[in-house]
């Protein structure tokens, strides 16, 4: 057997990532943005979907621009994307970093007067310019320049004259929410603070604003959920592919008695006389202990209510609905695919899709599928 199938063999649980599909979601944003360029999104390990083979399968698809949260993200992702790929850091450089971000030739968003100093500083002992992206807050109160910070950079000119400003750049707060007004509030602060500087290319949109709201769209949208095909906001995800299927395997099967206390705390108690079947998945796996006596696995189309608390490593489904040999000890029911989604088992767990992907644990065992050299890719 080989490594996958040896994977698969030894873990509870199976995630596969479809990277045809990131791609397809690529060239789904693409149309949806034109003549916007569109950036990949991959900090947090690409969404805890695996920076570097989905940015690998981004970069062979042509995509040349990737944001990622840190320069230690950005260190780890160059080798995956080539020399050619701009890799930008969104939370600027940590001070004392700078000569190492130059080294690996990647560009940092800079978010306050101290970082843009620091670039600068840099760039003028380099006697080069260095390409660099000024993020102003037009609202959002987390990253970037203040109305002031601009105002003192308006002010000294000469401050920028070292850097390459390849964007200016801002992000939304309520981007998932396209006709609240705040939208348009940030949008005219956006636009009202980069007017103060020297004219640049401009980049304000995340996924649900770049599938959302045109307005947005400037030169360059910053796609990332959309990509891992989640529908970023309310309605479906509409041309959107699947990307991630998630699989747990049945590790026994008992039959209770009506009135038997299932899982800690005994919280789930069964009705009747139930068959339940355990499974090799549970909360250390990132699959939510929100999901307690409300969630559900699927089989062959059929509804599995988890019973009982989700366990670390484990949980328990009722499959009383199945028929008595239709699942046995080894074999796999689906969390995450066609009958369920992304987005479902957020909405249940109450909390957002972004949050149960980056949560998405280790122990798994991963199967990447399409993308030109997939092969290569699956250590
Ligand atoms: C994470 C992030 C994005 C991508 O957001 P999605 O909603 O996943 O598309 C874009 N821009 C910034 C600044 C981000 O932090």
């Amino acid at each position: 057997m080989d490594e996958g199938d040896r994977a698969a063999s030894l873990a509870g649980g199976r995630l596969t990532i479809d990277l045809d599909a990131v791609v397809a979601n690529l060239r789904h944003v693409e149309a949806a943005t034109a003549p916007a360029r569109v950036a990949a999104v991959v900090k947090a390990d690409a969404y805890g979907l695996g920076a570097g083979p989905v940015a690998a399968a981004l970069a062979g698809a042509g995509c040349r621009d990737f944001f990622v949260a840190d320069l230690a993200e950005a260190l780890d992702l160059r080798p995956h994307v080539g020399g050619q790929a701009s890799i930008h850091v969104l939370h600027g450089l940590w001070p004392g970093t700078e000569a190492l971000a130059l080294e690996a030739g990647v560009t940092p968003v800079l978010n306050s007067l101290a970082q843009v100093r620091a670039w600068a500083e840099l760039a003028r002992t380099e006697g080069r310019r260095l390409p660099a992206v000024l993020q102003l807050d037009s609202g959002m109160s987390r990253l970037g320049l203040s109305d002031d910070d601009v105002a003192a950079l308006a002010a000294e000119p000469q401050g920028l004259e070292a850097l390459d400003v390849n964007y200016v750049m801002s992000h939304l707060a309520s981007a998932d929410q396209p006709g609240e007004d705040v939208n348009a509030a940030q949008r005219a602060s956006f636009e009202r603070l980069a007017a103060l500087l020297p004219a640049r290319p401009r980049t304000l949109a995340n996924s649900a604003a770049a599938l959302g709201d045109p307005l947005t769209h400037g030169d360059l949208v910053r796609a990332g959920l959309a990509l891992y095909g989640v529908a970023p906001g309310p309605g479906p995800a509409a041309g959107l592919r699947p990307v991630v299927s998630l699989s747990a395997r049945v590790i026994q099967v008992r039959t209770l008695p009506a009135g038997t206390g299932v899982g800690y705390g005994l919280t789930y108690t069964t009705r009747g006389t139930e068959r339940i079947a355990t499974v090799g998945v549970g909360y250390a796996d990132g699959w939510p202990r929100a999901l307690s006596n409300r969630g559900a696995a699927w089989f062959g189309g059929v509804r599995l209510p988890i019973v009982g608390q989700v366990s670390m490593d484990s949980m328990m489904v009722d499959v009383s609905a199945l028929a008595p040999d239709a699942l046995g000890a080894g074999e796999a029911v689906e969390l995450i695919g066609p009958h369920q989604s992304v987005a479902d088992v957020a909405a249940l767990a109450g909390t957002i899709p972004y949050e149960i992907l980056t949560r998405l644990g280790r122990r798994y065992a991963r199967r990447y599928v399409g993308g030109a050299s997939a092969q290569g890719m699956r250590a």
